[in-house]
């Protein structure tokens, strides 16, 4: 598990490329860095996994038509954000509680295979982070994800 000095803004923009190439027309992306300075010292092949299966999922749960929004920023404690939302149907409670152990999935035998959220919750904890959702259902899910990082500005 190589480790590198990752600046987030590329890595967030080449996984992106790989999102709109999969995601259906009707399914509008917006991604919004307000950070293009934030380097974190990552394995770079996992980050892109991370973003993957956020994003996979999210245009999952919004079937042919949504808003997909990726956003990258600075918190007031020098982390580095990535929030991940949609505007799809949400996650009920009961199910919330589950999403991220390994094989849980809602969706139909071939569809999914659970693993998603287990390995983002493994990635993110790899890379000393941490790891929210919030979901409203009937209005949408936002994972948040908080890396550690450097900042090389100035
Ligand atoms: P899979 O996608 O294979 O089902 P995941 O671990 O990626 O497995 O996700 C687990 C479950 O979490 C999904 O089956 C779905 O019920 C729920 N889920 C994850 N992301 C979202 C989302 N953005 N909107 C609604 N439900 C979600
Ligand atoms: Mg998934």
């Amino acid at each position: 598990q190589k480790r590198q000095p990752v600046n987030l803004a590329e890595s967030v923009s080449e996984a992106m490329k790989l999102v709109r190439a999969s995601t259906p027309a009707g399914i509008d992306i917006c991604m919004n860095i307000d950070a293009s300075n934030l380097w974190v010292e990552a394995n770079a092949t996992q980050l892109h996994q991370l973003i993957l299966n956020l994003c996979t999922n999210a245009v999952q749960a919004m079937g042919d038509k949504g808003h997909l929004e990726i956003r990258l920023e600075q918190d007031e404690r020098a982390q580095a954000v990535l929030k991940v939302s949609d505007n799809g149907p949400g996650i009920p409670a009961d199910i919330l509680e589950h999403i991220f152990e390994p094989f849980f999935t809602t969706k139909e035998a071939g569809q999914g295979t659970g693993m998603g959220l287990a390995m983002v919750h493994g990635i993110v904890r790899n890379h000393h982070g941490a790891l929210n959702v919030q979901s409203t259902p009937g209005n949408g899910t936002t994972f948040e994800v908080r890396f550690p990082c450097c900042n090389f500005d100035n």
